[in-house]
């Protein structure tokens, strides 16, 4: 397989301005594969430049339906190369290639979407008290640098970069460090498609080393980051000097809540993957999991035993279900978790080992007796790790729900409508799913309350964060 190896910039690949490379390691074999460019300020300067030179040359001024047109052909580029797009996933990230493959497709998907959406996408006429005619207008912003996590790497790449470029703005595009891969395709893809030289930048490499360059840099209009609450924070903070617009997509500790009335068992069933799927490496993971007392018992029980059939091992393998976490850092970092977990005295129901010597593997791990204090129940764990509690009072269950300080997304199980509209309204979170576990429509806004972000994703919401409000007054 051809890896794309260097930076892209103005449509070009092209080596970073100092040679600096990072080695990419397969999570499945602890192999290096390869070595990737990594980008350094001054690549961060000539990005951004012809990124906007791009815009001014005609990128925002590109009829809607032309623009449409180009992201059809990025989308029909993208399905067509969508083999080589998951195979590439799971080689960075040892992602199951049964998931990479959807996820592939989810990104073309994001593709359609706002080709569609951006003709149909516009201002209103209001009728202002003075008379005259008042309309407003959405217009793009200019230079945006779009920032992405190594869990979902390809699909959150397109999912900003496709409302952004829709909405007449020029991208930047920074993956994470151990995933720039399938992003680097996107714009090789992209540009091969008919997207302008300059108008879809990817710059790999180090947050740390460029973080700051991207998101202070004048010529950079709004900064779309998607990662971890910490670096969200120091990005809002930094974005807040010259009052730049930002969108955050957090951190999460999201809840999977059973009532006693609700099909138990297809909730038992279908629960251990909306918190082990892509190892627990999932902003919305459901890993705090409150079922009511009176099925406590039979719904652990069931929840275990499905969770004792997942398939873990090779991601290139079509049946693979769970693969390695990302690396050797992050499964320290879960192992920390389920050592704080065992000296607090929780019972391990099953996992809490490394299933195969080889790779970053490590097993789904089902986690009782865990207080409200203690770090699996309220840190984000990032691994596949669950706890489960009973609850008595649906009131009371509430209160612990939202005593997290994250909201991003959430399950809820019963078949009572009025108690489902009363949790739905009550649960303080940006996605919730009544009787399924879905969280990701393309369709449909994505995102957190509270410590889990701020603006959406996805949707027309998304279209709306990529543009500016104008208003206009004519008087008559
Ligand atoms: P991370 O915050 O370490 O990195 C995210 C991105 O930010 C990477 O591209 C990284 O290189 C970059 N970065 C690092 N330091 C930076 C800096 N100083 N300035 C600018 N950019 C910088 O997160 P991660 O480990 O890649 O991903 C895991 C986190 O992402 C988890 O907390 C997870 O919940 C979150 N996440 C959230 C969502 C969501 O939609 N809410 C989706 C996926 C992942």
């Amino acid at each position: 397989m051809n890896l794309p190896t260097h930076l892209f910039v103005d449509g070009a690949f092209r080596a970073s301005a100092t040679g600096r490379r990072v080695t990419l390691i397969n999570p499945a074999t602890e192999e290096a594969f390869a070595e990737v460019a990594s980008a350094e300020v001054a690549d961060v300067q000539a990005a951004v430049e012809s990124a906007q030179r791009a815009w001014e040359g005609g990128w925002r001024d590109l009829a809607p339906g032309k623009r449409e047109a180009v992201l059809h052909a990025v989308a029909r580029q993208l399905r067509e190369h969508q083999e080589e797009i998951a195979q590439l996933e799971r080689l960075q990230i040892g992602k199951p290639i049964s998931d990479a493959r959807d996820e592939a497709g989810l990104g073309a998907r994001c593709f359609e979407y706002y080709a569609g959406a951006v003709t149909k996408f516009g201002g209103q006429t209001l009728p202002v008290a003075r008379g005259g005619f008042d309309f407003t207008l959405r217009q793009p912003m200019g230079v945006v640098a779009c920032i992405v996590p190594w869990n979902f790497p390809f699909p959150i790449a397109c999912w900003k970069a496709a409302p952004a470029l829709a909405a007449g703005n020029c991208v930047v595009l920074k993956p994470a460090s151990l995933s720039p891969l399938t992003a680097l395709k996107l714009g090789e893809l992209a540009c091969a498609a008919g997207l302008p030289p300059g108008v879809l930048q990817v710059l790999p490499g180090r947050g740390g080393a460029i973080g700051d360059a991207l998101v202070t840099h004048p010529l950079v209009r709004k900064v779309s980051f998607t990662g971890s609450t910490d670096i969200g924070r120091r990005i809002m903070e930094l974005a807040a000097r010259d009052l730049k617009r930002v969108s955050l997509e957090l951190g999460g500790k999201s809840p999977n809540i059973v009532f006693a009335d609700a099909d138990w068992q297809r909730a038992a069933d279908t629960s251990p993957m909306s918190v082990f799927a892509n190892t627990g490496q999932d902003c919305c993971a459901r890993s705090r999991v409150f079922v009511e007392r009176a099925i406590f018992e039979p719904f652990v029980e069931r929840f275990v035993a499905a969770t004792r059939k997942l398939v873990v091992g090779d991601p290139a393998d079509d049946q693979t279900q769970l693969g390695p976490l990302v690396s050797a850092e992050q499964r320290a970092s879960v192992e920390a978790f389920l050592a704080d977990a065992r000296g607090r005295g929780s019972r391990f129901v099953c996992g809490g080992g490394r299933p195969q010597p080889r790779g970053f593997y490590l097993e789904p791990t089902v986690l009782l007796d865990v207080g409200a204090d203690d770090r699996c129940w309220r840190e984000e764990i990032f691994g596949p790790v669950v706890a489960i509690v009973p609850f008595d009072d649906e009131a009371a269950m509430l209160r612990a729900v939202n005593a997290s300080p994250y909201g991003l997304s959430g399950s809820l199980w019963t078949n009572n409508l009025s108690r489902a509209l009363r949790v739905s309204r009550a649960v303080q979170s940006g996605v919730l799913s009544v009787n399924s576990h879905s969280s990701v429509h393309v369709e449909a806004p994505f995102g957190g309350f509270k410590q889990s972000g701020l603006g959406r994703d996805l949707g027309m919401a998304a279209l709306e964060g990529f543009t500016e409000l104008k208003n206009v007054y004519v008087a008559e």
